[in-house]
């Protein structure tokens, strides 16, 4: 096992991984593993607001593993782990939640907007749920996750900085009021901490329909750049707002010649530039960045027992420093009532 600092992230089993989770996260874990002690986590116990669609969330799971696996983690290098495989995260999450406050919930942003955003009648992927009481205390289950392997660092985008702060208050409380038991995590956001969705919206997410996935073929690729929002109408040899077209935002964060794309920039603020160009470019750069992904699952889908069997170990490795946890916890609380001494 590597040296360097232990590593807790993970994703949600919603749908296919997209570029959002590329240039916000995976980008980041693909050095980091080479480094440190990762744990990659698919929280299938944080998805209470796709209650109704299990199917879904089940294959997503895979989904996740695969994607992972085409963007070039290394299941063996890093542990990869199914959340639920570990039942001690719900158990320390419900010995968490005795040190996090109802305040400290309700002042979350993120959560607020996701409640938010399930409330709404018109969300196409929960369509007006009312919200499941797990889904209001899943940050409670990111902060035992955290904490379940005494992670030292957590990469993320930056939506989910308030949860990364909730598990370093309630590590503080636990290890002041109980027993010092857990390190202080430290978040750390990657090169692009928010990716526009296609349509335009603050951020690209799976639950949103608003993506373009790691696994899309080349054709959906072209024709969701096509019909991506590229800023309000203007005429071809109309000045454009670079601020305002989220094709720019792409280019920023994905092509490898930076120096083409200010000059685009300058031409597209200065006479106008049409957006076709700007997509034909995109289109050209997000295959390059795809296709080797493309090759690289079409492998480890004609290996699912393989993928199978990576998973399972790397849930195992965490276990075992679950059960370590755990002990330090029961320790802390005194909970050994039925220890013969
Ligand atoms: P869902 O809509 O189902 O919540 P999601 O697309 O928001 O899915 P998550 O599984 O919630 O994805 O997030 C996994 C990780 O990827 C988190 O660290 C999150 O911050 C990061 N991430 C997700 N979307 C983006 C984005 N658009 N830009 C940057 N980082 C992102
Ligand atoms: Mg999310």
């Amino acid at each position: 096992m590597n040296s360097g600092k232990r590593i807790l992230t993970g994703v949600r089993p919603t749908g296919p991984l997209h570029l959002g989770h590329y240039a916000g996260a995976i980008e980041s874990w693909l050095t980091l593993q080479h480094e440190h002690e990762c744990f990659f986590l698919i929280a299938d116990w944080q998805v209470s607001d796709h209650a109704g669609d299990l199917p879904r969330v089940r294959s997503a799971v895979w989904e996740v593993a695969l994607d992972w696996l085409a963007a070039g983690l290394d299941a063996e290098k890093s542990s990869f782990v199914i959340e639920s495989v570990v039942p001690e995260h719900a158990e320390l999450a419900m010995w968490m939640a005795w040190y996090c406050s109802i305040g400290m919930l309700d002042r979350n942003p993120t959560l607020k907007a996701e409640m938010a955003s399930i409330e709404r009648p018109d969300d196409a992927a929960t369509s007006g749920r009312s919200i499941p009481v797990a889904f209001y205390i899943y940050p409670m289950m990111q902060v035992a996750d955290i904490l379940l392997p005494r992670a030292e660092l957590v990469p993320v985008g930056d939506n989910q900085l308030p949860h990364v702060e909730l598990a370093r208050e309630t590590a503080r409380r636990f290890n002041r009021e109980v027993g010092p038991v857990f390190p202080e995590p430290q978040a750390l956001v990657g090169r692009v901490p928010r990716l526009v969705g296609t349509d335009g919206q603050a951020k690209m997410g799976k639950s949103r329909g608003n993506t373009i996935n790691l696994k899309d073929s080349a054709d959906e690729v072209a024709r969701k750049v096509r019909t991506m929002f590229a800023g309000p109408p203007r005429g071809a040899r109309e000045p454009g707002i670079v601020a305002d077209n989220p094709v720019f935002a792409y280019l920023d964060a994905f092509d490898a010649q930076p120096a083409e794309v200010m000059d685009l920039k300058e031409r597209y603020q200065r006479s106008g530039v049409g957006n076709q160009e700007l997509k034909d470019r995109l289109t050209g750069v997000l295959d390059s960045l795809l296709e080797p992904m493309r090759e690289r699952r079409a492998g480890f889908e004609r290996n699912m027992p393989w993928v199978r069997d990576v998973v399972e170990a790397g849930s195992k490795r965490e276990r075992v420093l679950a059960a370590q946890t755990m002990a330090l916890v029961r320790d802390a609380l005194g909970l050994g009532y039925l220890r013969r001494s």
